[in-house]
């Protein structure tokens, strides 16, 4: 891949960190303010559903914190020179694929295989 379009990549993916950055800062400041806003109402009628929506926040916030974490892994390899290559096979990714998902580590075919592997690509040796 060139210069050029690693580039286009970079910007691409910056601009979705820092989205994703003001994403998950938000979500921790709301989910902060419904569970202290939950606690003054009420007491302990309802613990269990107090729990539930402090895991649900919790969990938000890692899924965004798991994107930021794809993000930072793609800029990592255009630093390193690896984007654009499939970690499983080494074949370049499909552009319009990148274009779709700048975080892609994976081309098309190898992604349906890791998926149907549970999403982990061991033991996946011939394709
Ligand atoms: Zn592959």
């Amino acid at each position: 891949m060139n210069t050029q379009k690693l580039e286009h990549f970079r910007s691409m993916l910056n601009e979705q960190l820092t989205q994703r950055t003001e994403k998950v800062r938000e979500d921790q400041a709301n989910a902060l303010e419904y569970i202290a806003a939950d606690d003054g109402v009420k007491d302990s009628v309802d613990m269990s559903l107090s729990d539930h929506n402090q895991e649900l926040a919790f969990r938000l916030g890692e899924r965004d914190s798991q994107m930021v974490a794809d993000i930072d892994q793609a800029l990592l390899r255009i630093d390193e020179g690896t984007y654009g290559t499939c970690a499983h096979c080494g074949k370049p990714i499909d552009e319009r694929r990148l274009e779709a998902m700048p975080t892609a580590r994976y081309d098309a075919q190898c992604q349906t295989a890791i998926e149907a592997n549970d999403g982990t690509d061991e033991e996946i040796s011939t394709l």
